[in-house]
């Protein structure tokens, strides 16, 4: 396979290792169509603001599509955007959330989905994740689904007054992915009146008899919206074909969701196949005050950290820290060690900012590079590539011209920005702050002039000017921040 590292001289290359959930192993990555990855992303529910644990689903996407351009192959992926369909209870009898929110907010449930979905694409921006090939959006896609519901309809669904419903037993091995039925899977129960089996999920949702939604179609089972399920085996299908690649999504989505499109695939298909080759799941953001759930008011948003004044990407490495497939402890103390982790970085690879790179040839370079392939093979181990990163911008001795290249391809994996976020940009900046950037930059010039004549008792006076605007002149500090807020 040819790879953006043998540019760059690589030696061996370890082949790309993922952990498939449906075998609950480590597999090797075999395409579907030769030399190409085709993934697909199951996206948010645009009825309010992402929070960071959402995100955190998304830098895992991205993290493996720059992993599998790294190893060489030609990405194709997709994230959906969930405007339609999915319930306030998972069990297919609460409100639709975008219904819920348009009818709380007395807006137009348009453009509710309108607002959120931009505030979601400026949180892709502000973490450096990269643009997929295709925003599918769900509501573009409802007359597919109402087509794909009819060729399923008469073998493996039924009807209802509340709408069309799918008997999860017509389908082999139901549940397999959620380990449905076993000790470690969850078993649910659903209340809709009259389901055949409490696992049957709805195709289409009819609007009950006196009802208007703002969101409905007419369909062969009555006017209504469709199940929520039914638009990612649709999208995917139309925009990667069948079989295709990989299947991410949060691990919530192993339980319910992904068993319930799988269902659904093997009913289109005829066949007991799965539509991906492989299901990953990313593991949760945790926050122990539950101020993560977007139902609960005040919630934490990428905006929150921003106006806290961290640079949204100190967010990115706290998530790279970790394996995905780990549960992330959020804090802002473990946001604060992020931050100053990017810090050193940045000031690290500053030196080599206007320096054109080169080949890399050099032995103590390639080996890390070899380090560097293994640890993103293995599973996408960003913990180890991190700690290889700040190796390689550690190194000494060596051409700068060679270490820029190296630094770069692996930052091109990383997506930390190193060669372009500055020293100020990283500084921590809160909103709130009593004073603006431009007069402590003047303040602390003058204290410099003041110093350098030593008239220490004009340079004490403009230090305390600061501090009582909130400001901690930090006098010789490693990192070079030269001021801090007090916080
Ligand atoms: P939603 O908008 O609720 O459909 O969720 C969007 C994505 O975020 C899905 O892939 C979820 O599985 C994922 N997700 C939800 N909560 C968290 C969390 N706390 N940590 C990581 N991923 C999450
Ligand atoms: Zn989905």
């Amino acid at each position: 396979m040819a790879s953006a590292m043998t540019d760059l001289h690589r030696p061996a290359e370890t082949p790309l290792h993922l952990f498939n959930s449906l075998t609950r192993s480590l597999e090797i990555f075999t395409p579907v169509h030769a030399g190409e990855a085709r993934v697909y992303s199951c996206g948010p529910t645009v009825y309010n603001y992402p929070h960071i644990g959402n995100m955190r689903a998304y830098v895992f996407a991205d993290t493996l599509g720059r992993t599998l351009r790294h190893k060489g192959y030609k990405l194709t992926h997709v994230i959906n955007i969930t405007d339609v369909g999915h319930l306030t209870d998972d069990a297919d009898a609460g409100e639709d959330k975008l219904e819920k929110a348009a009818a709380e907010k007395a807006q137009s449930i348009w453009d509710i989905a309108r607002h959120y979905t931009n505030a979601y694409w400026a949180d892709i921006d502000a973490l450096g994740i990269t643009q997929p090939a295709h925003w599918s959006i769900a509501t573009d896609y409802v007359p597919q689904m109402i087509e794909f519901a009819k060729q399923i309809a008469d073998k493996h669904c039924y009807e209802l007054p509340s709408g069309l419903y799918f008997d999860t037993s017509t389908v082999s091995d139901y549940g397999r992915l959620a380990r449905h039925g076993t000790d470690e899977g969850e078993s649910r129960i659903d209340p809709v009146d009259g389901k055949r089996h409490p696992a049957d999920f709805a195709i289409w949702r009819k609007t009950p008899a006196g009802e208007t939604r703002q969101m409905e179609w007419d369909s062969p089972w009555g006017k209504g919206a469709p199940g929520w399920h039914l638009e990612c085996s649709v999208m995917s299908e139309a925009l990667l074909g069948f079989p295709f690649d990989i299947h991410t999504g949060g691990i919530d989505h192993r339980e319910i969701h992904h068993p319930n499109e799988i269902a659904q695939n093997q009913a289109h298909s005829c066949s007991p196949d799965s539509g991906a080759r492989m299901w990953m799941h990313n593991n949760f953001l945790v926050e122990r005050s539950g101020k993560m759930s977007k139902s609960s008011g005040e919630f934490l948003r990428l905006q929150l950290l921003i106006d806290k004044g961290y640079h949204p990407l100190a967010y990115r490495l706290m998530c790279l820290q970790a394996h995905y497939r780990s549960e992330l402890e959020y804090s802002w103390d473990n946001l604060a060690a992020a931050l100053t982790r990017l810090k050193r970085l940045v000031m690290a690879v500053m030196p080599l900012r206007d320096v054109t790179s080169a080949t890399v040839e050099h032995p103590r370079l390639l080996d890390l590079l070899t380090k560097f392939d293994a640890a993103v093979s293995d599973d996408l181990n960003t913990a180890i590539a991190l700690t290889l990163i700040e190796e390689a911008a550690a190194m000494k001795k060596v051409d700068t011209g060679e270490k820029r290249a190296l630094i770069e391809a692996m930052d091109k994996v990383l997506g930390l920005q190193l060669f372009s976020i500055t020293r100020e940009e990283l500084r921590l900046r809160p909103k709130a702050a009593r004073i603006s950037e431009a007069d402590i930059t003047s303040i602390l010039d003058q204290r410099k002039a003041a110093r350098a004549n030593k008239d220490f008792a004009a340079s004490d006076a403009l230090r305390d000017q600061l501090i009582a605007a909130g400001v901690d002149v930090m006098d010789g500090d490693p990192l070079a921040w030269d001021w801090r807020p007090i916080l």
